[in-house]
């Protein structure tokens, strides 16, 4: 037996989870945000209770050094050696990281290097890493790549119609992400389906503040939503989702904006659900208001299950069928009207929604009919496991 602990660093959040492996038991998890800001809030669950503490906590290094401290304070270890593994989520792996790794000096190396592909994520989970690496010289550290699982993709799907060598001299292309979700869910799906994985064939919804779907194909992904950052695809909390790339210099035209950084902002951080509605980025709001007649939240709520369904559209037609379409994420697990309005009128494809096992939140089953040709299933994610299961696979 051994505690792994899994660790995903954000540039002001830090959030881990505690395992006793292989058991694969979750002992303890938690949160710090704010970080390098005042008022950092850092807060523990153990043992079905909840341990808040608000204080500034400077840097990354200081808040992994609070939270082992915290450990050892409730008894959950006895101290830091007893924890022998740690697995980072790491945003992106380019094409250099196929799966999963054990992190060296160049590894580390690497991660940075790829900075140019997530420059706000890259680096935190890079400081991450390294604030661990201080205090537990001497453990199995991993890395686990959002983007690994897409690697599988084949050329058509994740290549650009740009000139070739933009792929060939600048790695620009296609890379997704959400990968260890996906994953996750697919291989739930197959047990659930009672099928081998590798003859299922699945389109797995992602739906939380950023949204992906990918096609999987006996377990491979082979096409998902996301680009070349997590931008493109369908609308999402703050996301524009795909859009006319020439768009962008008629706006910046017409709204003096001359750093084209700045209009990516926009398009990130300014608009999907929050922009179309100008009520919040959060389902949960925007559902509310349009429930209460807001026109613009409507809106915003169609143009979201109209993109999702088209993705869904795509899917079943480059993997000219499918098994199942399978929910998770936040919207995905907690939103049984949004499940039910983007399966609705999709009978032709052989999918057809039970509205009373629909009626759920976030527990893991299938919300289809018995007639349904297509399985919808609902299953929450965990990625947290999946980073804990590949710190033992690449232990071993
Ligand atoms: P993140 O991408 O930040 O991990 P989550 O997967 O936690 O996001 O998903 C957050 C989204 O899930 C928010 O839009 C939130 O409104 C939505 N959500 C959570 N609970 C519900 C609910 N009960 N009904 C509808 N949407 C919900």
């Amino acid at each position: 037996m051994s505690k792994t602990i899994a660790i995903n660093a954000g540039s002001s959040s830090l959030k881990f989870t505690l395992y006793e492996m292989p058991a694969e038991e979750e002992i303890a998890s938690g949160i710090i945000e704010r970080i390098g800001l005042n008022n950092s809030i850092f807060t523990t669950k153990y043992a079905g209770e909840k341990y808040k503490v608000i204080e500034d906590i400077k840097n990354h290094e200081i808040a992994i050094q609070m939270v082992l401290d915290k450990l050892i304070e409730l008894k959950v270890i006895a101290n830091y050696e007893e924890i022998t593994g740690v697995g980072h989520r790491v945003v992106a792996g380019g094409e250099l990281f196929k799966d999963s790794a054990l992190i060296t000096d160049e590894v580390l190396a690497q991660i940075e290097s790829l900075a140019e592909f997530a420059p706000l994520h890259n680096p935190a989970n890079a400081t991450g890493i390294k604030a661990f690496k201080k205090l537990l010289p001497n453990i199995t550290s991993v890395a686990v790549f959002d983007t690994s699982f897409h690697t599988t993709m084949p050329k058509e799907n994740y290549l650009y119609s740009l000139p070739m060598e933009y792929y060939t001299d600048f790695s620009a292309r296609k890379y997704g992400a959400h990968g260890t979700s996906h994953k996750y869910v697919s291989e739930r799906a197959a047990e659930m389906l009672g099928k081998p994985l590798e003859e299922t064939k699945l389109i797995t919804c992602h739906l939380g503040n950023g949204g992906s779907i990918t096609a999987v194909k006996g377990g491979k992904s082979i096409d998902t939503s996301m680009g070349f950052t997590p931008l493109a695809g369908i609308t999402m909390g703050t996301r524009t989702g795909d859009i006319d790339a020439s768009l962008l210099p008629f706006l910046m035209n017409k709204l003096n904006i001359t750093d084209i950084n700045d209009m990516i902002y926009i398009l990130n951080n300014k608009s999907g659900l929050l922009g179309l509605s100008h009520i919040s980025s959060d389902m949960r709001d925007v559902e509310e208001a349009a429930e209460k007649g807001n026109e613009d939240a409507q809106t915003a709520l169609d143009i979201f299950y109209n993109r999702v369904q088209k993705y869904i559209g795509q899917y079943f037609a480059i993997l000219n069928g499918a098994d199942a379409i399978v929910f998770t994420a936040g919207i995905g697990e907690n939103s049984p009207e949004t499940r039910q309005i983007i399966i609705d009128g999709m009978n032709w494809f052989g999918a057809e929604i039970d509205a009373e096992a629909n009626n759920v939140r976030g527990k893991e089953r299938i919300i289809s009919t018995p007639e349904s040709k297509v399985k919808v299933l609902l299953i929450p994610t965990d990625e947290e496991i999946m980073i804990a299961r590949d710190v033992e696979r690449l232990r071993a």
